[in-house]
């Protein structure tokens, strides 16, 4: 069921779109942008659409586009249209839309609501230094300073009909009128007023015949019949030009209603969170790798570093939204059916990694291991683990599943289980290590040689057997037996160990170690 509150004017049906501009990795605001566009659009069903926003041809950046779609695929949200998926309002790469915007724009200057602008970049600087020198508190290019400038709104008709003949570049620029106000309400914010003497004449078309980014926003959304617009609040300021470009192409009865939803802040709640914070504070902050393609950097994406999709989700879906009770840990369905709108905060929400850490752990704690399970083996083959039979990964991953936050872990956590420790650290045990245990542990070979059901309980107890039989505290010999199997003060049970890895490797290791504390 619709909810009526959310449709109103001419549409029948709830459209939302995430917007992207492929120039780089994709940011954890970014994917929280998706998911609330998506759950919305999911809870009142309607569509999900992705538009590819790359009319900015200096920013273009190859592959970013297709990251993009990988993103939302490992995230599992899946467009129901989009460049990928085809749709009824294809195509959805604005590239491809060129020439649909500059008849809006043409439109727009016919009815006197923008204009020809022929100012040439040493012009704009020298009207930059004007303002300056006259104290004037914003340079920009606005109703206080058009009329001086060289634009078809001071030449006469003819003047600028010859330029235009004569193909001298030009952008097109909207004409903001001073002493107004534009209002609009924000379905997170509430109602929200902008003085237009601070909106400069944004350019619509640019020298090079694309639109920008302001003009192909509105009339995609037109045409689009994008019935809600979500974005990041940083598209605030850029509000006013938009509703005044729905107000003069298409009436405000045909604009979405908005929704600028809250920015994710550093840890410290000091502004937004920036790669560089991330990157500084050793965390990611994209939600896969991102390898540029200019300088091959690499940037280290939450999939990559071993968080499960459902965790970034749950993680991302609660920072600046709650359902109002203490549930934390949300799945898919239950976000869709609990999400309004009416519950974002307002204001911006702190990144914390710990307790990002703690959502993937109760996920991984949560999710059959079968669901994560190919992730691991391919972790565990990245870093030289080939041999891995699937029965045996399985029970190692319920061993050690607990100590996990990441699945990265499971290999630390777990490797010992497929091949014998690299180093051992003797240190630990070297300290309290005497001709009694050296003892202990000699027996404790030999009987395990001939062990005849080699299981946990049966470890265990001739594990006991020969240590009261040495005048030993078994407590006293787990430390250094652990250390032995492991490398480490690390891991599960220490006969769960060596019931799992086998009789021939656990007598190895134990005499590998015999040997080191010679
Ligand atoms: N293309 C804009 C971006 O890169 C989208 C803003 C919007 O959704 O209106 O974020």
């Amino acid at each position: 069921m619709v909810d009526a509150i959310y449709l109103c004017g001419m549409f029948n049906k709830v459209r939302v779109r995430f917007a992207p501009s492929p120039t780089g990795g994709l940011h954890l605001g970014g994917v929280r942008t998706v998911l609330y566009n998506y759950l919305f659009a999911k809870k009142h069903g309607g569509d999900f659409i992705v538009r590819v926003e790359d009319t900015d041809q200096a920013r273009f950046v190859e592959g970013a586009e297709e990251y993009i779609f990988k993103c939302l695929e490992w995230c599992g949200l899946v467009p129901d249209e989009s460049v990928l998926h085809g749709g009824e309002y294809a195509p959805y790469r604005q590239s491809e839309r060129k020439a649909t915007y500059r008849q809006y724009a043409e439109q727009l200057v016919k009815d006197g609501y923008a204009y020809y602008a022929f100012d040439t970049p040493e012009e704009l600087d020298a009207m930059r230094e004007r303002l300056k020198t006259k104290g004037s508190h914003s340079l920009q290019y606005d109703h206080s300073i058009r009329m001086e400038m060289n634009n078809s709104l001071r030449l006469l008709p003819n003047e600028t009909q010859e330029l235009l003949d004569r193909g001298t570049p030009y952008v097109i620029r909207i004409k903001v009128n001073p002493n107004e106000f534009v209002l609009f309400t924000d379905m997170i914010r509430g109602d929200i007023e902008f003085d237009t003497n601070n909106v400069d004449d944004k350019v619509l078309l640019k020298a090079d015949g694309m639109p920008t980014y302001h003009l192909a926003v509105v009339v995609d959304d037109y045409l689009m019949k994008i019935s809600h617009a979500f974005r990041g609040e940083e598209w605030l300021p850029s509000a006013p030009v938009h509703i005044l470009l729905w107000k003069y192409l298409f009436g405000l009865d045909a604009m979405p209603q908005w929704a600028h939803l809250p920015l994710i802040l550093k840890p410290d709640g000091n502004g937004k969170l920036s790669k560089r914070d991330a990157d500084r504070l050793g965390f990611p902050v994209y939600a896969m790798d991102w390898r540029d393609p200019k300088s091959s950097e690499l940037t280290r994406g939450f999939k990559e570093i071993g968080f499960l999709p459902e965790a970034f989700i749950n993680l991302l879906a609660v920072l600046g939204w709650n359902d109002g009770t203490e549930q934390e840990i949300f799945t898919l369905d239950e976000l869709i059916e609990k999400f309004s709108i009416d519950k974002v905060h307002k204001g911006g929400a702190k990144f914390d990694f710990e307790k990002a850490k703690w959502y993937n752990q109760e996920w991984i704690k949560k999710l059959p291991v079968t669901n994560y399970e190919l992730r691991i083996k391919e972790h565990l083959q990245a870093n030289g683990i080939l041999n891995i039979e699937e029965e045996y990964l399985l029970k190692v991953i319920e061993l050690v599943k607990d100590r996990c936050t990441l699945l990265n872990d499971f290999y630390t956590q777990g490797a010992f289980f497929f091949q014998a420790p690299p180093t051992i650290d003797t240190d630990s045990v070297k300290a309290k290590w005497d001709e009694k245990k050296n003892l202990f542990f000699t027996e404790l070979v030999r009987g395990y040689q001939f062990t005849p059901v080699w299981e946990h309980s049966e470890l265990e107890r001739e594990f006991k057997e020969i240590a009261s039989a040495n005048q030993l505290k078994p407590g006293e010999l787990m430390l250094p037996f652990r250390i032995m199997l492991v490398g480490g003060k690390f891991g599960p049970g220490v006969f769960d160990i060596a019931s799992m890895i086998g009789k021939e490797e656990t007598i190895r290791r134990i005499e590998h170690s015999l040997s080191l504390l010679q």
